[in-house]
């Protein structure tokens, strides 16, 4: 079964940092928060709560796919995409068609920074804010 990342428990959350420090070092060997592929911002106002950015594993028709020019993502079982580096050519149009706003780009690689619902993030939340529910693994 496949398994898609929610982000449902944000009321619990402290604004550690700690799931963009994970996901920039597991999947770009990189500890800057600017290479995760989920974004913890506050929802605005001193006392604002803070809200997380990331896939929400669109199933069927994704934006971002459907908008790359070269076929370099394809659909993920159980809901989002798996980005072909070796096709992608850097045109950004991925991030500006995500219907949430979720594709980052890292400067450095040139790529588009996709997350690959791996779950590390959930895994490593010392106030599980984030976890994993499984979904059927149709595409
Ligand atoms: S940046 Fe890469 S993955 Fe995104 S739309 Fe362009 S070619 Fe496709
Ligand atoms: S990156 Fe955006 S458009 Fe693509 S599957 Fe995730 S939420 Fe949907
Ligand atoms: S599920 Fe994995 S790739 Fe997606 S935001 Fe979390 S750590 Fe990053």
């Amino acid at each position: 079964m496949a398994r898609i990342l929610k982000t449902d428990g944000m009321k619990k959350c402290i604004g550690c940092f700690t799931c963009m420090l994970v996901c920039s070092g597991l999947n770009r060997q990189n500890h800057s928060i600017s290479k995760s592929a989920i974004r913890i911002k506050t929802s605005g106002g001193l006392s604002g709560k803070f809200v997380a950015n990331a896939c929400i594993a669109c199933t069927g028709e994704r934006a971002c796919a459907e908008s790359c020019p070269t076929g370099a993502l394809d659909p993920r079982p159980g809901g989002g995409v798996i980005l072909d580096s070796k096709k992608c050519i850097s045109c950004r149009k991925c991030a500006k068609a995500c219907i949430v706003g979720a594709v980052y780009f890292d400067e450095l690689q040139n790529t588009p920074i996709i997350c690959k619902h791996c779950g590390a993030c959930a895994r490593y939340c010392p106030h599980e804010c984030l976890r994993m529910e499984e979904v059927s693994d149709d595409i």
